[in-house]
């Protein structure tokens, strides 16, 4: 699978053809405000390289998905999400069109802060 595809919205936000609001940035890693936002936080997180989805996932990836579930909680408190238990936050990955997968590009959403959210 090439690094990254033309064609995709979210390999040109991570190549800055596209302006998002950054949230965090690392060697594999970039987080940005979801455009649409559900809840008073909601920001996504993505792999730099182009993965489809979750459906296509291989052994290789499991460093990335690691790194990706370790820094959405830490990433959640610095942007506003109450801390846990009273607080807390959600974790989504919509995964193909019966997943609701809208954006072929790996992402995985936080959302958080006071409700009611406008979805969910
Ligand atoms: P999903 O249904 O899981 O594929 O969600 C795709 C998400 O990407 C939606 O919540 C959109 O609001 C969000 N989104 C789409 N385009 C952009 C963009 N240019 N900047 C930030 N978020 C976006
Ligand atoms: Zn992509």
């Amino acid at each position: 699978m090439a690094d990254h595809d033309p064609n995709c919205i979210f390999c040109k936000i991570i190549s800055g053809q596209i302006p998002s609001r950054k949230v965090h940035e690392d060697d594999d890693l970039y987080a940005f405000h979801d455009i649409n936002p559900w809840a008073p936080v909601h920001f996504l997180i993505v792999p730099k390289r182009h993965i489809a989805s979750m459906a296509h996932i291989t052994p290789a990836d499991e460093s990335v998905m690691g790194r990706i579930m370790t820094l959405a909680p830490r990433l959640a408190l610095e942007q506003g999400c109450n801390p846990y238990p009273h607080g807390g936050f959600r974790i989504v990955c919509n995964t193909g069109a019966e997943g609701g997968q809208e954006v072929h590009h790996l992402h995985v959403h936080v959302m958080g802060g006071p409700r009611p959210w406008a979805r969910g």
